[in-house]
Order: structure tokens, then sequence, then C-alpha cells
């Protein structure tokens, strides 16, 4: 740490933050007894706390967002070059880091076209399922308005978003919800055996098959859209099996229903591609990012349409209502955009979508040799740099690890000064998966750091 705080600053600022911060995810009786821990510098994959205490993220920045890595001094100027041309316009003006940004993505997204800006994960995905709702209205009579989404994806906080939440517990005591919304199975492999009628062989076109079944069960003339993550994040880091994404394609395309890939985690080269949805070859009609888009060096999401969604929205020019009757305040930031040009350069220029790929399989294979070294690594999946471990107390059966032990792991590993995450803390049966996101530069040494942590802190839990 470059020591420009004092003990006393360190110690004003922990009691402001007990006192009066809500920390996200967080039950806070114990802070009444312990400090809360306060993150104050970050540099390349590491971070220091108020303690000044060293620790390799392996999850960029908790929640698989810091994709460039921490104190990246030219995404801070291109921001600060930018806030003091222009900080923001909003509502129906256009700007330029917003324009030169958006023709950048597209050239990274073939058959996309359009861009809309706004602030967040959940708020892109919101925008989503608003336009298949206006899509219905205006072509459909408002019939083909239904919204399918999967069992263990997660797609936000708003109660839209909740209301395509495939993670039971963090749904429970926010409902009701909003209707339309209908959940279709998981596709996780490892778990089929759980799933009635599941076979062995061709477990990916079974699992797409599954959704043809709902569209069927609720009429395709009803189903608008369906949302998938590409590689499931807080569910489990569920990668789909082979098979799988072409059969939904096809699927969606033989009912007419518009494909919304969430990329929100996955966008922006966490898993070696620009996009999570290019590993499989899918053309989505709607994409939603925000995480990776600036690496959390400003608040920005986007969603991504083709034309051919685009075109819908101004076919009647004269009707007051036939456009997408839609703003977000803080969609005129022009940090977010400026930022992400930035961000866009790094992993061209620092080849960060190869070293994904090559330090993803690196990782991948280390994560197996854990698997033959310990009984409770049950499964190891992913892709690129994006990977999980599902731990599991007795290999045979697959009955899911207890949390407690799970989150003594992630505890551990924190002590020996390496950050590594679990899916889901409060979605019971499906909270044991170890998660590892590091940053698009993770180096071979990095990987053995985590690894390396990981191995023994198994070693001490489950001795
Ligand atoms: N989609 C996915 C796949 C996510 O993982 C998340 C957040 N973890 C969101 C959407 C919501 O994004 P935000 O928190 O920015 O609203």
């Amino acid at each position: 740490m470059d020591g420009t705080l004092s003990a006393n600053d360190i110690s004003h600022i922990v009691t402001a933050d007990r006192e009066h911060v809500w920390h996200h995810l967080s039950q806070h009786k114990p802070y009444e007894t312990t400090d809360p821990q306060i993150i104050i510098e970050g540099k390349g994959m590491r971070v220091w706390d108020q303690k000044g205490k060293e620790h390799l993220d392996a999850v960029s920045g908790a929640v698989w967002t810091v994709n460039v890595g921490y104190g990246r001094e030219s995404i801070a100027k291109a921001v600060y070059d930018q806030l003091i041309k222009l900080n923001y316009f909003a509502g129906a003006k256009g700007s330029v880091p917003g324009a030169i940004f958006a023709e950048k993505l597209i050239d990274k997204m073939p058959g996309m076209s359009r861009v809309y800006y706004c602030n967040s994960g959940s708020e892109a995905n919101e925008k989503a399922f608003k336009m298949v709702r206006q899509i219905a209205a205006k072509r459909y009579g408002g019939k083909k308005h239904k919204i399918l989404y999967r069992d263990r994806d997660y797609h936000g906080t708003t109660i839209g978003c909740l209301s395509a939440g495939g993670q039971d517990e963090r749904n429970a005591q926010y409902g009701p919800f909003a209707p339309g919304f209908v959940r279709v199975p998981h596709c996780l492999e490892y778990r089929a055996f759980e799933q009635e009628g599941a076979p062995i062989e061709h477990y990916g076109e079974w699992a797409a098959d599954q959704i043809e079944k709902v569209i069927l069960r609720e009429g395709p003339e009803t189903v608008g859209a369906l949302c998938l993550e590409p590689v499931t994040a807080g569910g489990g880091v569920i990668a789909p099996p082979e098979g799988y994404w072409p059969r939904v394609q096809e699927i969606c395309r033989k009912y007419d229903v518009l494909l919304h890939i969430d990329e929100v985690v996955c966008g922006v080269g966490r898993t070696g591609k620009w996009f999570g949805y290019q590993q499989y070859g899918v053309q989505p009609d709607m994409v939603t990012m925000a995480k990776g888009v600036a690496s959390g060096y400003a608040a920005i999401a986007c969603l991504v349409t083709t034309e051919g969604v685009f075109d819908m929205f101004k076919e009647d020019a004269a009707d007051p209502l036939d456009y997408f009757r839609d703003i977000s305040t803080f969609g005129g930031c022009t940090a977010g955009p400026a930022a992400a040009i930035e961000n866009m350069r790094i992993i061209e220029d620092e080849g960060l979508l190869d070293n994904t790929t090559n330090m993803g399989a690196y990782m991948m294979d280390q994560l197996h040799a854990l698997k033959d070294k310990h009984a409770v690594i049950g499964d190891v999946r992913g892709k690129g740099l994006f990977l999980g471990a599902e731990l599991v107390s007795d290999r045979d059966a697959k009955t899911p690890m207890d949390e407690k032990r799970v989150m003594a792991v992630t505890a551990d590993c924190m002590a020996q000064g390496v950050i590594i995450g679990a899916t889901n803390r409060s979605v019971p049966g499906y909270n044991n998966t170890l998660c590892f996101s590091p940053a698009l530069i993770a180096t071979k040494d990095d990987i053995d750091e985590i690894i390396t942590a990981v191995d023994s802190a198994l070693t001490r839990v489950f001795a």
C-alpha cells in the first residue's frame, strides 16, 4: 500500500463504515464485534485491505468484473479526459464515446447492430424484457409476451429480473413477482441424474428439448423470448453440454422465439472470446452485458440488438407509441463508454483473449489434478477463466457439501491471502461450488498460487 492513509484515517473509515454503510449480501450482526473488511487499493491481480494485508484476487472484484485488472492508469486517464470535456447528457442525444464504443462493440459482434446504454446488468435485462413485451403488443396483440428463463440462471436484482430468476432462495421473501415468466430446466450434466428421464448420452440435446416441451405446453403463440446465460455464473458455473446450444438455436427459430443471451458475466472476454455465445456458434437477437464492459472502472451496461429487432421499433413512425419509450438517467454518463473503449483496447493490444484461453486451460488442468487428490471435489467445469469446482460430501451419491464447510474453504483461502468465491450462498443444495474468475491478465504463477491455496484449504478443512 502507498501509505497515504494514516492509522487514524483508517480507524475513522472503519468506524464510519461500520456505523453507516449497509453492505451488499451481508448479515450485519457479526460487524458488531468484528471489523468490516475494507479494500483500500488494487494493482494488477492484487488488492490490499485496511490492515495492509495483500490478497491475490481470484474473482475479479468479488463478482467477476475487473477483467483487465486493477490500477489501469490509461482507463483512469481516458475517463478523466472525457469528464472534463463532457461528463453527461441524457435523453435522445448521443455522445462522442457512446458512438465510438458502439461502433467498436458491434465490430466484435457479427450479426448484431444497435447498442442501448444503461448502467447495470439488471437494468439491461429489464430493458430487453420490455422490448419483448412491446414487440408482443405491436405485432401479436400482446399474446406472444412470455419470457422463458432457466433453472439456476440469474438475471438481476429487480422484481422483473427476479421474476426471471432461476435461484429460488434469492427470490424468497421478495414476491409477488411479475407474471409472464416461465421456467425451463437446467442443463447441468453433473446433476442430470436428478432430472427425470435424462439420458446418459446426448444429454445436451435432451436438455435443450426440455425447452421445446415448455414452449409447446405454454403455446408457441404466447412465447416471445428465451433468456439464457451462455455459461451460468452464480447458479453453479455451468458450461452447457455438447449439443445444447445448436439445438436451442433451432428451437428458437422454429417457434419464432427471440433469443436473449445474458452476457453480464461472460461478456467482454471472460470465456476467452469476446462473448460467451461465440464459443457455441449461436446467433442471438438480443445480448445484455455489464461487468466486464469497463471492468468496473465506470458503471456501464449495454443491451445490443440485431437490426431486425431495432427495425420493429420504427416501422410505424406516425404512431405516437411506436418507439422504445424507455430512458436510463445514467445511460447519459460518458465515463462508461470512455472507459469501455480503453478497456477493449487493452484486451486487444495485450492479447488477453488468447491469454484467457491458455490460462483457462491451464487452470482447468490444475483443478482436475486437485480433483484427483481431493475426494470432496465432485466436478470441475467452466470455460476460459471462469471455472468452478463443485464440492460433495459423497462422490458416488454426489451429495452437495454442507454450506458451512464450503465457506470454511473460502475463509481459509482468504486467511492465506487468496480471495476465491462460492456460488450463491442462499440457494440450498446449490451453494457448494467454489468459483474462480481471475482477471484476464492472470499468469501461470498467479494460478499456481490460487491452486496451492485451495489445495491446502481443502486439506485443512477436510482433514
Ligand atoms: N445477469 C447475470 C448473469 C449476473 O450474474 C448479474 C449480476 N451478478 C446480473 C445479470 C445483474 O447485474 P447487476 O448486478 O449489474 O444488476
